[in-house]
């Protein structure tokens, strides 16, 4: 159920790719790590549940990708529990900001720019285009 893009700048060649969403589960350190899709991938994934979503989004700040939360569940879900559905599982407001910097605007598609995004390097915009779905 993953978007993947791709954000190109015609002008200087400025480019990288972001996707979302994906889901994650808690890892025996507290930490979010990737689940697995469309089932998981390890026993250590299976056993945990799935916590929420992730994207791999692109810090402009820090010009590099970065995992940030969309989504968590206040309890861990089964992969069968009708995850996609809005609603369907209480859920913790989650602030979607880099992880690493604090920058609140990180990129995974025309979120949140829309459909320009400023190029970091020469300030023309990026064109967004998407690779595929999975
Ligand atoms: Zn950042
Ligand atoms: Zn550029």
């Amino acid at each position: 159920m993953a978007t993947f893009w791709r954000h190109e700048c015609d002008t200087c060649g400025y480019a990288f790719e972001t996707s979302g969403p994906h889901e994650f589960f808690m890892d025996a350190d507290g930490k979010p790590a990737d689940y697995g899709h469309p089932l998981a991938k390890s026993h250590e994934a299976e056993s945990a549940g799935i916590s929420g979503f992730y994207g791999r989004m692109w810090c402009l700040n820090l010009d590099r990708s970065v995992d940030v939360v969309i989504r968590e569940f206040v309890h861990a879900v089964g992969r069968y529990d009708d995850i996609w559905s809005p609603g369907a599982h209480p859920e913790k407001t989650v602030e979607i900001v880099c992880p690493d910097c604090g920058d609140g605007s990180p990129v995974m598609g025309d979120l949140p720019h829309g459909e320009s995004i400023p190029c970091p390097k020469c300030g023309d915009d990026l064109i967004c285009t998407v690779i595929k779905w999975s």
